[in-house]
């Protein structure tokens, strides 16, 4: 076999011509160069492993050209994963998604997920546009070989074995996409990319790294709350603070109430004076009680005042909580 590069102008009818008839192609992408193959035909994606020489048990991710396309391909899509495609898609990121009864195992290694990625790069938007499905890719090197970043990396290593590589320039990332699972409590980064562990937090509050560890967005710039009352809630950095939005909230007609520990709810001027709910003297017990306590104020009021806890120990473990809970809001 004869393997030509050729430019999209040159070579568009004819790559897309190869798709549809089961064929593989290469393809530019920001990342690196991809393979592709019709990602519903279970013998073409065959071909990208025959090509690649790459053992049939690691799974493809399936490329797309309109966000619209991923219904087809994935179901039970959560909030957290319609936010990450939302924020950087089209761009280097691949999303881990429950695969749709349409994907063939071929495509998914017989997982029951299914990685899709958006590319930005205009060539493969337009040959992925053209083709009409969604292309399995993997990188167009053979197994074990380095990922292609030039169309002549492809030609050097995939020379004979793949009939048309798309010319597209120098690859602008260079890396292969981010690797997000958006399948699991935590989102997980499975593999790191030019969409960092801290773009994913800002967006979706927390993540797993793919070191395992647990990153958690500091407020503000946290695009959802999670665990948030139902009324607005601020966190006030001192007790005169707390009185004084108290009396703001009740002269504009607010049903405020302010949540705190028992010592500072008498440093207050005139507890009395306040509606309050307290959550106990230690730092335990302030933890053990917050939630209650933010459930309790939802019910009977509009405006909730929470102390400031601190930043050290169980403190800053209740600060993460009510952080999330006021959107960070500070007064
Ligand atoms: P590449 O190595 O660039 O060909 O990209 C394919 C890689 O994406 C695989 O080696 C896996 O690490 C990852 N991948 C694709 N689909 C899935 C999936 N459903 N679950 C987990 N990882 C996946
Ligand atoms: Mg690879």
């Amino acid at each position: 076999m004869q393997t030509k590069i050729v430019t999209l102008e040159q070579g568009l009818e004819e790559a897309v011509r190869l798709i549809k008839s089961g064929e593989v192609v290469a393809f530019p992408t920001e990342t690196v160069y991809g393979l592709g193959a019709n990602a519903f035909d279970p013998n073409a994606v065959r071909k990208i492993f025959e090509a690649k020489g790459r053992p049939m048990d690691n799974p493809l991710i399936a490329h797309i050209a309109d966000i619209s396309w991923i219904d087809r391909l994935a179901v039970d899509i959560s909030d957290n994963a319609r936010a990450v495609i939302e924020a950087f898609m089209p761009g280097p990121i691949t999303v881990i998604l429950k695969r749709s009864k349409e994907v063939p195992d071929e495509v998914t290694a017989g997982l029951d997920t299914v990685g899709i990625r958006f590319p930005k790069h205009s060539v493969a938007r337009e040959f992925i546009k053209a083709c009409g499905v969604p292309l399995s890719a993997p990188s167009a090197n053979t197994s074990t070989k380095i990922s292609p970043t030039s169309a002549q990396h492809v030609f050097d290593d995939m020379q004979g074995r793949i009939p048309l590589i798309l010319q597209g320039g120098e690859c602008e990332v260079g890396i292969e996409s981010t690797i997000v699972d958006m399948t699991v409590d935590v989102p997980t980064i499975l593999r790191p990319g030019a969409i960092t562990a801290d773009m994913l937090v800002q967006v979706l509050g927390k993540v797993k790294n793919f070191d395992g560890k647990i990153i958690v967005a500091k407020a503000p710039g946290m695009k959802y709350k999670h665990y948030a009352p139902s009324c607005e809630m601020v966190v006030a950095t001192s007790e005169e603070i707390a009185s004084y939005e108290y009396g703001r909230q009740f002269g504009i007609g607010n049903n405020p109430v302010i949540i705190a520990k028992n010592d500072f709810l008498q440093g207050l001027d005139d507890p009395d004076f306040f509606h309050f709910i307290r959550l106990g003297s230690s730092d335990e017990d302030a933890m053990r009680n917050i939630y209650r306590a933010m459930h309790e104020a939802q019910e009977k009021y509009n405006y909730i005042i929470c102390q400031d806890f601190g930043e050290e120990g169980i403190g800053a473990s209740i600060m993460n909580r009510v952080n999330k809970a006021s959107g960070g809001k500070r007064i």
